[in-house]
């Protein structure tokens, strides 16, 4: 045989324990209105210990069922309906006195109402007619409407001393709620600052990655990733796209005759050089080792070549000081455009060939060619 066990909720739902409280108190009112009306009224006296059963047992009994249910707001939804019952069971068996029927039918229908809404209402309105039926079907159905003003006033407080109640756990339960809502758009403010901090670090982290270190120049990395972007976009626009390949002249020399030190001052020098005189939208990009690499977007094969040629003659014109040591350098430079759609590495591989083509001829000077012509053109 198979015993299925209920595992009792650890922590009883808020509605239970604030039932517990209202019961308790509002119960032994009740219990003191009807107890007044069978002494006054000189009923049964055997009524006395039912009444004690109905409102001063029922509720704690009606407490400990919750709390050992799973779940137990389910549980206390259903011991106001057994609220209900018991209600119309002593409304029935009193005969209907007018100011008992009044207080148990509108405090349980109430309670029910908070918090099931029309359907509590529905609830507790079958609740109380169930107990009435069962009432009237066990006692015999009979009617004395007045009470004795004792019982009229002990009604008329019980009523008002629950009303309060009821006000004063509303009131309770806005603060908590308005608590909770500050707490959370606290925590939800303190969570956008992290979500922009992170946004952020990430960015900079972005820009970290897209930077060579020395220079503070785009890397190559960076290059990849916009070269396709940039060329796509000019000639969307219908607007030509130039490269600038740059490489030092006999710079091995720069760095066995003054030091690897002085090489990376070379190199810093041309970076400022190339920032100097480029424009926002040109990228100025460290390509590799004492490469530089800059793309014109929107720049035409004329203007590019007099582009480099100013990188060039500036440059030249710019010397190093290495502590005592005064020295200049000079470079030389590839140009190569598109005014149609070519594979990125096909335009560097152009910008490459015109370079080699400045060596060959014997550096420090600017040699163009344009991949749609092939033909190197001498600066
Ligand atoms: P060429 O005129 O034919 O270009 O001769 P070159 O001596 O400049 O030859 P190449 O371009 O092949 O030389 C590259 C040298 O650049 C080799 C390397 O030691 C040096 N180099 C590369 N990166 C750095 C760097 O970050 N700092 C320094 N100081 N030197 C570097
Ligand atoms: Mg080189
Ligand atoms: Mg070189």
């Amino acid at each position: 045989m198979s015993v299925t066990r209920h595992t009792p909720s650890p922590q009883p739902h808020w509605v239970v324990n604030m039932n517990r409280r209202n019961r308790s108190v509002s119960f032994v009112a009740a219990f003191l209105t009807l107890a007044s009306h069978v002494w006054l009224q000189q009923l049964s006296p055997w009524l006395y210990p039912t009444l004690a059963v109905s409102f001063l047992v029922w509720p704690q009994l009606a407490y400990l069922r919750a709390r050992q249910s799973a779940d137990s707001m389910h549980s206390e939804f259903n011991n106001l309906v057994i609220d209900a019952v018991i209600f119309g069971l002593w409304i029935a068996g009193l005969g209907f006195p007018v100011w008992i029927t009044f207080i148990l039918g509108i405090s349980i229908t109430m309670n029910l109402m908070v918090f099931r809404g029309l359907p509590g209402t529905f609830q507790a309105l079958t609740g109380l007619a169930g107990g009435v039926v069962a009432g009237g079907l066990f006692a015999g159905f009979w009617f004395q409407p007045a009470t004795h003003w004792i019982t009229t006033v002990l009604a008329i407080s019980s009523i008002s001393m629950y009303l309060l109640l009821v006000g004063h756990v509303s009131f309770s339960r806005n603060l908590i709620l308005h608590d909770a809502r500050e707490r959370q758009r606290l925590t939800e403010q303190e969570l956008k600052r992290q979500i922009e901090e992170n946004r952020l670090l990430q960015e900079q982290l972005q820009e970290q990655a897209n930077r060579d270190p020395l220079t503070g120049l785009y890397n190559r990395r960076y290059l990849e990733d916009s070269l396709h972007r940039e060329m796509t976009r000019c000639l969307r626009q219908g607007d030509p796209l130039s490269l600038v390949l740059i490489d030092l002249d006999h710079f091995k020399g720069v760095n066995d005759l003054h030091g690897h030190s002085a090489g990376d001052l070379v190199i810093n020098q041309l970076a400022s050089v190339l920032t100097a005189l480029s424009r926002g939208s040109d990228i100025v990009c460290r390509f590799g080792g004492e490469e530089f690499l800059v793309v014109l977007p929107g720049t035409g094969l004329e203007a590019a070549e007099a582009r480099a040629e100013d990188y060039r003659r500036m440059f030249e014109k710019t010397p190093v000081a290495m502590g005592e040591n005064l020295f200049s350098v000079t470079l030389s430079a590839g140009v190569a455009c598109s005014y149609r759609e070519v594979p990125p590495d096909e335009l560097i591989r152009q910008a490459d060939l015109a370079l080699y083509e400045a060596k060959e001829a014997g550096r420090n000077r600017v040699v163009c060619r344009a991949p749609w012509t092939g033909e190197a053109q001498r600066a």
